[in-house]
């Protein structure tokens, strides 16, 4: 695997049900994520994004083809070692945010690091500077009731930052919040993009989609069309995704 390919996919499949029933949910899907890269994926409702991403992370298994992520191969893991990959080298981030509603702002962040095998002195020192890097270091005592849409998400993106994850797997972080909210955690993800994250984003949002250095769009469960956002090429986009450029 080449080194600088953090996230690869070759004839990736995902089938459920059968005979007649049979959904093709991913359907052959070839890609390749370099480190540092934003990979933005649109698509219609139900074409597979949510599939793909599962299967990209490790949350569900492949009925065929090829998953590596950080230099393993990882779609024929068992589920010890699968659970263990997901802890440390992915972070999830839901649009309905999936926080702890008992634990605390700064429990939900440290979460993953305790569940890794962190000392909680190391865990808690950093949740505690994810959630200065999010901007809410003064809501870390807050339950998520008690925080907004916006500050939830973060809150949620502080938690897949724990373990330092090669890559970041968000499926439309956005869709849950308002257009305030929603530009909040769009700066978020652009920092991150700057600060060399690898991300993917599943987004029905042009404007988190402008912020990636490549857009791929999907139907029916394979990816048929890619455009390079990166070097300012916003207007490309604009043409792309029918806004005015
Ligand atoms: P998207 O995220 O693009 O809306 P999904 O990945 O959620 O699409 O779904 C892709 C297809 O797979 C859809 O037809 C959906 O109904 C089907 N599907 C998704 N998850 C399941 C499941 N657990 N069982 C059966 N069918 C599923
Ligand atoms: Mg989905």
């Amino acid at each position: 695997m080449n080194d600088r390919a953090v996230l690869r996919a070759r004839g990736l499949r995902k089938e459920y049900g059968k005979g007649t029933g049979l959904v093709r949910a991913v359907d052959g899907v070839d890609l390749d994520v370099a480190a540092g890269e934003t990979v933005a994926v649109m698509g219609p409702s139900g074409c597979g994004k949510s599939t793909l991403l599962q299967l990209l992370g490790g949350l569900d298994g492949p009925s065929g083809g090829e998953v590596w992520l950080a230099g393993r191969r990882i779609d024929q893991l068992g589920e010890r070692a699968l659970g263990r990959m997901r802890r440390t080298d992915v972070g999830f981030v839901f649009q309905a945010f999936h926080l702890m509603e008992e634990l605390t702002a700064v429990e939900n962040v440290e979460l993953p690091a305790l569940l890794a095998g962190r000392s909680p002195r190391a865990a808690r020192r950093r949740a505690v500077e994810l959630l200065e890097r999010v901007g809410l270091a003064d809501r870390a005592d807050f339950l998520p009731s008690a925080l907004s849409g916006g500050q939830r998400q973060r809150v949620a993106v502080a938690r897949a930052l724990s373990n330092e994850p090669a890559i970041v797997l968000a499926d439309e972080p956005t869709g849950n919040l308002d257009s305030a909210a929603a530009t909040e955690v769009l700066r978020l993800f652009e920092r991150l993009h700057e600060a060399g994250q690898t991300l993917v984003i599943v987004t029905h949002d042009a404007r988190i989609a402008a912020t990636a250095d490549r857009l791929i769009s999907m139907r029916d469960g394979a990816l048929v069309d890619e455009t390079r956002l990166t070097g300012g090429s916003s207007g490309q986009l604009g043409a792309f995704v029918g806004l005015e450029g």
